[in-house]
């Protein structure tokens, strides 16, 4: 035990010097290597003989070397960054008590958390009698809002399977792409994906909605979802919520809304009008670990209706998991797609105690005024270009070469994005509109960058 115990200890001073670094100028966001030169600093390699603790230090030295810090104030690639430290501690105690969120029994206190964030969150969108079930993550989320909306409309087919194949459901044309994966699961087809075209800032245009559930009746289609984006993932907009829920409601449409990015600005009151009308969905998908910043994943999916996730989901296992005990009514299994299912609900339960609702309030807002600091900038400097006023935390901009290169615009910031991933100072991605043009995408959800950390990387890219 004394081996582990001083394992621990050294364990706890790399945590604490990990995070530290990412302050260092010199500390690089990644240490970028091309996979076979990965081979060989690493040796991954698993063999007969297993090693000793000194031996287990330096694996994760090197794991920790060459893996990419997304908790680095000049991260701003992904959805998820920075980091959430009692949610960080909440990750640990979770493997630490290793269990599972199918029964009350073998998971008291997580379940009884699980309730109680499940019951804040519906309380905050609106879902007076809702109910909710954490899921491994939006994709997850989205897809089992498809299926409860399916077995709604073809409430025959969770025994007897799809006895025909008429459903068709609604996105924007900038909705997440989980929705086909979800088409394709549920045996509906990715053809019965139809995309509403959106306006020239990413929002769904509702007129257009309502002509295409039109014209799917018309030729004999089953609309049976329509499903808005609030927070899309390229362009961070949030598609008319109250206007689409009366379409959704007026033709009698389950409305689903993915708020796996943007739900979380909720939280703030100065914010959460972009979701007005929140309260007109059927079910809502949120992550934690996206702006909340709690470790992935995190991610809750509500429902307006009770009852609905238990006639969905439930099935078998009671002849040795679902025992009828006491607490039976408190076990979560029957509601869950999942069998064994993490206490995720601990991460962002720690989180949330921690901060409380002010201090989310104010994670939130300061994500805004850190994306704020980032258009002004773009529109202060005549070399940068902004792709679209953002809604919300995702700026979208190019640089324009300077005048003595003679690079087309595209390949200049294509060549920028690279050269910057290889150098590894910053990393910050990009993605390309349906013209071809290419953009980078600033997410400005990390808490540990500053306005001179913002300024360092505007001038990285000016001076190429
Ligand atoms: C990130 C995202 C998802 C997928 O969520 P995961 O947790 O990564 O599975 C779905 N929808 C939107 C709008 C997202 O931004």
């Amino acid at each position: 035990m004394d081996q582990k115990r001083e394992f621990l200890h050294h364990l706890v001073d790399q945590i604490v010097d990990y995070l530290e670094e990412n302050n260092l100028k010199d500390t690089p966001v990644v240490n970028y290597c091309k996979a076979n030169e990965l081979k060989e600093k690493i040796d991954l390699t698993i063999k007969g003989e297993g090693i000793d603790f000194p031996e287990f230090t330096k694996l994760i030295e090197g794991y920790l070397k060459y893996s990419v810090r997304t908790s680095h104030p000049n991260f701003a690639n992904q959805l998820y960054m920075g980091i959430n430290f009692p949610a960080f501690v909440g990750e640990i105690i979770t493997a630490l008590t290793n269990t599972s969120m199918a029964t009350y029994e073998i998971a008291p206190v997580a379940t009884m958390i699980e309730r109680e964030i499940i019951d804040k969150m519906n309380g905050i969108v609106g879902f007076k009698n809702g109910e909710g079930i954490m899921v491994p993550g939006g994709s997850h989320g989205n897809f089992s809002a498809l299926l409860l909306a399916r077995n709604i409309i073809m409430p025959e087919c969770k025994k007897i399977g799809i006895t025909h194949n008429q459903l068709v459901m609604f996105v924007s044309d900038q909705a997440h792409y989980s929705f086909e994966k979800a088409l394709n699961i549920l045996g509906l087809g990715t053809d019965n994906c139809i995309q509403i075209r959106s306006d020239s800032i990413g929002r769904m245009i509702p007129e257009e909605l309502e002509k295409e559930i039109v014209a799917a009746q018309a030729v004999g289609k089953i609309p049976f979802l329509v499903a808005a984006t609030a927070g899309t993932t390229v362009a961070g907009a949030f598609d008319p919520l109250s206007e689409i829920g009366d379409i959704a409601i007026r033709h009698n449409i389950w409305f689903h809304v993915d708020g796996a990015w943007g739900g979380s600005v909720l939280l703030s009151r100065k914010h959460r009008h972009l979701m007005d009308g929140i309260e007109k969905a059927d079910s809502m998908v949120w992550d934690a670990h996206k702006m909340m910043g709690v470790p992935f994943y995190a991610t809750m999916l509500l429902c307006k209706h009770k009852g609905v996730l238990f006639d969905t989901n439930s099935g078998g296992g009671q002849e040795y998991i679902f025992h009828n005990t006491d607490n039976m009514s408190y076990d979560f299994g029957p509601f869950s797609l999942q069998c064994g299912r993490r206490t995720d609900c601990l991460k962002v339960w720690f989180a949330w105690k921690f901060l409380g609702d002010d201090g989310y309030e104010k994670l939130i807002d300061s994500h805004f005024e850190r994306a704020q600091f980032v258009v002004n900038y773009i529109k202060n400097n005549p070399r940068l270009e902004l792709i679209s006023p953002p809604q919300s935390l995702n700026v979208l901009f190019r640089v324009i070469p300077s005048s003595g290169i003679d690079e087309d615009i595209n390949d200049f910031n294509a060549r920028l994005r690279t050269k910057m991933a290889k150098e590894g100072k910053f990393l910050v991605n990009y993605a390309e509109r349906d013209n071809g043009e290419l953009f980078f995408r600033y997410i400005a959800s990390n808490p540990s960058t500053t306005d001179q950390h913002l300024i360092d990387f505007f001038e990285y890219l000016l001076n190429q």
